[in-house]
């Protein structure tokens, strides 16, 4: 790609088992970027092959059964495993880090297919994810390089690509996503001004694979039976094949009504037609299984909002698996739903860029890293700076129009929607501990120091009114004052420091000149965002000095995020 690529706009849908990019097109529509091998989606697999080379998608998941041990898929169920780390060639990663390898092959292969620097990018993650293992993905998108412009939920990135995201009514909408190892029923609520996550259900271990292994296990039977020899089943490479050959049929089972079967075993063949039919039954309990889930969805639903099922105005079909026609099919017959499908396996990565061109409806300029305003959406990466007054934002409106063609007011519209979620871990500040005798007496050493938590865990966010407290200067004439913001460090809450993890310090100065006197006020305000960060605005109201900045709610302590980078720096990473 030519250095001077012009900078796209892409969503990426991070999947348990397959990953896929978005970008949008010169007609402000979202396409799929194919991979290097021109597939739409590349399978969420890494192989270490060596101390240097990474692979990343089929080739790797064809390695699973020939090398498991260097070979990790399913690394998205532990994005929110603090403890979790594996060692390859003696190196030590994170999830973060491991997700960052696939971020990296997709973003590659979608440049080269885009001919668009992917510099920034929206990610999805479930809906059940909490700002942990949001901040978890974030952190995947800056190990790879990606300046990660929003983090959105997969339901809700789906029902913007099914066309829900300009309306300018309230909708209630019931996204079925059955992908390849996953199950979720989510209902949400698209609001003129917020997306909410009413209710959400699934079972994280269920998914394609249950289709294709009640499959294998249907052909391994009629091998057995018409070979009259059951040593196919200690054949793993035959088995692995029938594996393939299964997930082929079931793909076909959901266009044919019939499809026919060879095996060849140990000099024999065995051949026999599997019918749609057939399949249906012998993977019904599986179907029943969703249908349980989503009725379980609709009492959680009930019990916290009980006017909004019958409010439910869109059915939508998410993850590949929902081609499958039994399943619109078990919706009509059990809930009485005519259910939506419409590219369902690509519908999360396409929704996901068309929020990633919302967000840039929303950014008046990039910044180069020494703070320069940069060329537009030409040349190196650089940090968006987000509209805060109304001029500003209908020139970033323009603007977006401009470089997404996409509808300035279906810009604006999609863009007012606040997600609102939930803080995970409670934040504070550090303020001095009056209750230890001698605190303002400077001759007794420095101010001891504790915790006080403003915004406590599980407060949704983003924060409609700010948190404000008065803390206090311990000594006189104080000639700068620290301001200290913290997050919770483990489960439990408590007020010493070393239970709580810094996220930024930094000082009001100048004071020197205005003599205050001990246990003099200062106003901290803090505000949250919906991706979890957090400004800090503190000022000392006698000298009107004061001080801003701003930290993130993390998962990666400073020290595991360094350990990932030199990981990351001596591998290259292939498909
Ligand atoms: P996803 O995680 O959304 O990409 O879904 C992947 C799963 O969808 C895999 O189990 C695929 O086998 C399955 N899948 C893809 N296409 C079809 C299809 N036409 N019929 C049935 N299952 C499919």
């Amino acid at each position: 790609m030519s250095e001077e690529a012009k900078q796209g706009v892409f969503g990426i849908d991070l999947g348990t088992t397959y990953s896929a990019v978005s970008f949008i097109d010169e007609a402000g529509k979202p396409v799929i970027a194919r991979n290097a091998l021109g597939n739409e989606t590349t399978p969420s697999v890494i192989y270490f092959e060596n101390e240097t080379n990474v692979v990343v998608g089929e080739t790797a998941k064809e390695t699973a059964k020939i090398a498991p041990d260097s070979v990790i898929s399913l690394i998205k169920r532990e994005m929110g495993n603090e403890g979790y780390v594996r060692e390859f060639f003696g190196r030590e990663y994170s999830a973060p880090a491991l997700s960052s390898l696939i971020l990296k092959e997709v973003s590659r292969g979608a440049e080269a297919d885009s001919g668009r620097k992917l510099a920034q990018a929206v990610i999805t993650v479930p809906a059940y994810f909490g700002m942990l293992e949001k901040a978890a993905t974030r952190e995947a998108g800056e190990l790879a390089g990606i300046q990660v412009i929003g983090i959105v939920p997969e339901p809700v990135a789906a029902a913007l690509s099914y066309g829900l995201g300009t309306d300018s009514e309230t909708k209630t909408i019931l996204v079925y996503d059955l992908g390849g190892g996953t199950f979720d029923v989510t209902v949400i609520r698209l609001g003129t001004d917020e997306i909410r996550v009413l209710a959400v259900k699934g079972d994280h271990l269920l998914g394609g694979a249950d289709w294709d292994s009640a499959l294998v296990d249907h052909i391994v039977g009629e091998v057995t039976a018409q070979l009259g020899d059951d040593s196919i089943r200690d054949d793993d490479m035959a088995i692995q094949e029938i594996w393939n050959q299964a997930e082929k049929a079931k793909q076909q089972l959901s266009q044919m009504q019939s499809r026919k079967v060879i095996v060849r075993h140990s000099g024999g063949a065995a051949t026999f037609e599997i019918t749609r039919a057939q399949f249906e039954e012998m993977t019904k309990h599986l179907l029943d299984r969703t249908i349980e889930i989503t009725h379980l969805a609709l009492d959680a639903l009930d019990e916290k909002y009980p006017e909004a099922k019958a409010q439910i105005s869109d059915v939508l079909l998410v993850g590949g698996s929902s081609r499958m026609p039994a399943v619109a099919e078990a919706l009509k017959r059990e809930f009485g739903w005519d259910a939506k499908l419409s590219d369902p396996d690509l519908a999360v990565a396409k929704g996901a860029a068309l929020y990633a061109a919302a967000q840039w409806g929303k950014i008046v300029e990039w910044q180069d890293s020494d703070g320069e305003t940069a060329s537009g959406a030409q040349g190196e990466p650089s940090t968006p700076v987000f509209a805060e007054t109304e001029a500003e934002s209908q020139s970033a409106l323009v603007r977006a129009e401009r470089e997404t063609g996409l509808d300035r007011d279906d810009l604006k519209k999609m863009g007012e929607r606040e997600i609102i979620g939930s803080l995970p871990k409670a934040v504070g500040i550090a303020l001095a501990d009056t209750t230890v005798d001698g605190w303002d007496d400077p001759s007794k050493g420095p101010t001891p120091l504790y915790v006080e938590h403003i915004v406590p865990a599980g407060t949704e966010i983003p924060l409609k009114v700010p948190a404000t407290i008065t803390a206090m200067t311990a000594f006189a004439n104080a000639p700068e004052i620290e301001v200290a913001l913290y997050e919770q460090a483990g489960t439990v809450v408590g007020r010493a420091l070393a239970e709580n993890r810094i996220i930024q310090a930094k000082r009001i100065k100048g004071l020197s000149e205005f003599n205050l006197p001990a246990h003099s006020p200062i106003e901290v305000q803090l505000t949250i965002d919906g991706d979890g960060l957090v400004r800090v605005h503190a000022r000392e109201p006698k000298s009107g000095r004061d001080v801003k900045f701003e930290g993130r709610i993390s998962f990666l302590d400073a020290d595991t995020m360094q350990r990932d980078k030199d990981s990351l720096a001596v591998l290259t990473v292939m498909s």
